[in-house]
């Protein structure tokens, strides 16, 4: 049985769309007609509803050339090693994330977070191919372009393919981010350059890793840039934050013997 193909976009898929039921993380199929990729792959136990929805809808597992991790969070890679198996294709990661991936660490990896007794399987797997920012990844004859947007994660890329921009756990519709935590490498300073980059770039559409894809609204970014901005000062982000004010004021208070007025 065959599947009509349900675009997104000129020639992207997303398959929790396609399929008509949430799996997992987004998943986007860039189809080049010759050959195409597949950004990210989502959990173990949606992969066989993945491979299936990719015979129904007549893309030959043969002709995936690549399956390429936004970064190295376990709800978007933990199928990245059956997926290069069962697809027999390569799989593509920043380097960073493919470090992370490398050495198991669940904690980067929010496959653990011990203190809410969190676990799922993340085991240790080696990526065949880095990308960068700068590099190119031809599908048939598309060029999908490759972003380094830290911030959430050290290792998080985002794509730009025409007017679209893929912009994986960087940005959300509702100006929501990716988590900031120091456990996971975030980083404020390096968020607001990735995100005043998207506010910058010609892109109309953006297509997140969570949630709907929408249209670009500068309002949107400069909300989550606006929200960023005061993360930096607020000790609410721990080691995430840049400085704290409060604390810088009372050390000089303290060293100058100004009694607090009560
Ligand atoms: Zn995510």
């Amino acid at each position: 049985m065959k599947s009509d193909r349900k675009y997104l976009f000129p020639n992207v898929i997303e398959l929790n769309l396609q399929a008509g039921r949430p799996m997992g993380v987004n998943v986007y199929l860039i189809d080049g007609g010759s050959e195409y990729v597949l950004l990210d792959i989502g959990q173990t136990d949606a992969l066989n509803d993945i491979i299936d929805l990719l015979r129904h809808l007549d893309f030959p597992l043969s002709k995936c050339k690549m399956v390429i991790a936004t970064h190295a969070d376990a709800d978007h890679v933990q199928a990245l090693a059956g997926a290069r198996e069962r697809l027999k294709t390569k799989t593509a990661a920043h380097p960073h994330a493919a470090a992370v991936l490398l050495s198991g660490d669940v904690v980067q990896t929010y496959a653990s977070i011990p203190a809410q007794n969190f676990h799922i399987d993340m085991p240790a797997f080696k990526v065949d191919k880095k990308l960068d920012e700068g590099d190119v990844v031809k599908v048939g004859d598309l060029d999908l372009h490759v972003w380094h947007t830290p911030g959430h994660t050290p290792g998080q890329l985002s794509f730009k393919l025409n007017n679209v921009l893929f912009s994986g756990d960087t940005l959300y519709a509702d100006s929501c981010v990716g988590a900031i935590d120091a456990h996971h490498g975030s980083n404020l300073p390096d968020y607001l350059t990735s995100l005043r980059r998207i506010l910058a770039d010609d892109a109309a559409f953006i297509a997140p890793s969570h949630g709907p894809a929408f249209r670009k609204d500068p309002a949107v970014v400069q909300a989550a840039i606006d929200r960023l901005t005061k993360y930096q000062y607020l000790a609410d982000f721990g080691t995430c934050a840049v400085s704290w004010p409060l604390q810088e004021q009372w050390e000089r208070d303290v060293l100058a013997g100004r009694m607090p007025v009560l």
